[in-house]
């Protein structure tokens, strides 16, 4: 199985970010997200045999994190991938603990994990043109209590996700 770890958002601020998405489409071409489809990736596992879906789930229970907010304050063109992607202006320092534990946890766990530094954001166009300007983006709510173990199948209409398990943070 595909997998990875994720934020989600709640239904209603997905379907904003879903609609400024179809707005700013407009301006770069390429493909918009779908409103179930939004989320930002905290950790990449890729293929992995069912065998290790429990050492998976065990290594992100060993997580500890207090909930904060996701500050969604700024939209950009990455040139290079050719996406538009919005997010704090600034990762959350909670959310910064929050993915390299994550993935500290899961590296001692036997998974092999990019070293890359974490850069909350997430994708909202894909195939991107640069445009002249962007949308303003509204004022959204997104409460970061809980990060999810997600399923990715890929298929002709591109990828779809399914949540396998649910990690809430604790005070
Ligand atoms: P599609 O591939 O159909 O455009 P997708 O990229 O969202 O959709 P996946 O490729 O399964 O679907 O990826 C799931 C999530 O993991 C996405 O947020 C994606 O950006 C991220 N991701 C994919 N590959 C990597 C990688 N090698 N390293 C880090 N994150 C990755
Ligand atoms: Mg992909």
């Amino acid at each position: 199985m595909r997998l990875f770890f994720a934020l989600w958002p709640a239904p209603g601020t997905a379907a904003a970010l879903a609609l400024w998405a179809a707005k700013a489409q407009r301006e770069t071409g390429g493909r918009a997200a779908r409103a179930e489809a939004i989320h930002l990736t905290l950790a990449f596992l890729g293929e992995t045999e069912d065998a290790r879906l429990s050492a998976a789930i065990d290594a992100a229970r060993s997580v500890r994190c207090a909930p904060h907010a996701l500050p969604i304050e700024q939209a950009r063109h990455w040139k290079r991938q050719s996406i538009v992607w919005v997010g704090p202006n600034e990762t959350p320092a909670p959310l910064v603990a929050l993915a390299a534990d994550l993935k500290s946890a899961l590296m001692r766990a036997g998974f092999a994990i990019e070293a890359r530094p974490f850069e909350a954001h997430v994708t909202l166009i894909r195939k991107a043109r640069a445009p002249r300007a962007l949308p303003p983006l509204p004022v959204l709510d997104w409460p970061v209590d809980e990060f999810l173990l997600v399923r990715s199948t890929l298929s002709n209409e591109g990828s779809s996700y399914t949540i396998l398990e649910r990690f809430p943070l604790g005070a």
